[in-house]
């Protein structure tokens, strides 16, 4: 494979890495890891990083922390399990914040979050490809016009960041408007229109209600047999008494 070594920067913890955004396309060596996106969990890595001293680069495609809270939800929505099991390593939600934080809650503590451990992404750096050369032992990390090297590479782009839309057979000879979730904003934009909503997890449930509130005439299209659980039971989160049950008994019994 054919390689470009010669040109390699290394970051001197003087901005180096701005600095070779704006020379020619020289590959950049980073002393530590490159780790992609800055949701939650490329974050939580930073966080973690930073605590122990090392060094790393963070490529973000979007000009914001927490993109996909951010541009790809809707209004009303709030964390669907409680703050504590939501929090990110060594900063806690603050105390005032209350148990399912709204969306603007947890924008703001993630950018909070950054702040605090002084986690710089380089923003609108779309990687598009990362291989790794098992002979030299590192990765070449694409993104725009810039190759990065680096021994170790860490994906955090999420699994739910890109928005799935299945094969349904005629679709494309509906005549109506057709959008996937991650477009969604607000019932509002529906009032007095019949809506299917397709799917029946968090996402299509809570939009089905948002759409009933707004007086839409909504139908929920639903795959299977599915269960229904309340948020909490006897005041406690379901989601923390599932997961506290499964360390006790089989999940079948669970
Ligand atoms: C409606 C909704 C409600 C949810 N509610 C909850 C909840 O209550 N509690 C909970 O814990 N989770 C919830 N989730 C799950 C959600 O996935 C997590 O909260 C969290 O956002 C996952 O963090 P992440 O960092 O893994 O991924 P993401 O938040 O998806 O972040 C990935 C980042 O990677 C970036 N990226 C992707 N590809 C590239 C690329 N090629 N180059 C550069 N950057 C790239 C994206 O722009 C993005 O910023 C919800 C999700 C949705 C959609």
């Amino acid at each position: 494979m054919e390689m470009h070594t010669t040109t390699i920067q290394e970051d001197k913890g003087d901005g180096i890495f701005h600095k070779a955004m704006n020379s020619e396309s020289k590959p950049v060596w980073i002393p530590g890891p490159v780790i992609i996106g800055a949701g939650p969990s490329g974050l939580a890595v930073a966080a973690c990083l930073k605590e122990r001293g090392v060094p790393f680069l963070m490529l973000e495609k979007e000009s914001c922390v927490g993109s996909l809270w951010r541009l790809k939800t809707y209004n009303r929505l709030q964390l669907h399990l409680p703050k504590e099991t939501c929090k990110l390593p060594h900063m806690p939600f603050p105390p005032e914040i209350p148990a399912y934080p709204t969306k603007k809650q947890f924008i703001s503590y993630l950018e909070a979050y950054a702040k605090h451990f002084a986690i710089e992404p380089m923003f609108r750096q779309e990687v598009q490809s990362a291989i790794y050369d098992a002979r030299m032992g590192f990765w070449r990390v694409q993104a725009n016009e810039s190759e990065f090297l680096c021994r170790w590479f860490i994906v955090a782009t999420g699994e739910n960041a890109e928005p799935v839309l299945p094969d349904i057979e005629g679709i494309s000879d509906f005549k109506g408007s057709l959008i996937h979730t991650s477009r969604y904003k607000d019932g509002a934009d529906f009032e007095g229109q019949k809506v299917l909503v397709v799917g029946c997890g968090n996402s299509g449930m809570e939009i089905s209600l948002d759409l009933c509130n707004n007086d839409a005439q909504v139908s929920l299209a639903v795959r299977d047999k599915l269960h229904i659980l309340p948020r909490e039971i006897l005041g406690r989160s379901t989601f923390c008494i599932s997961t506290w049950l499964l360390k006790l008994v089989p999940s079948k019994i669970s």
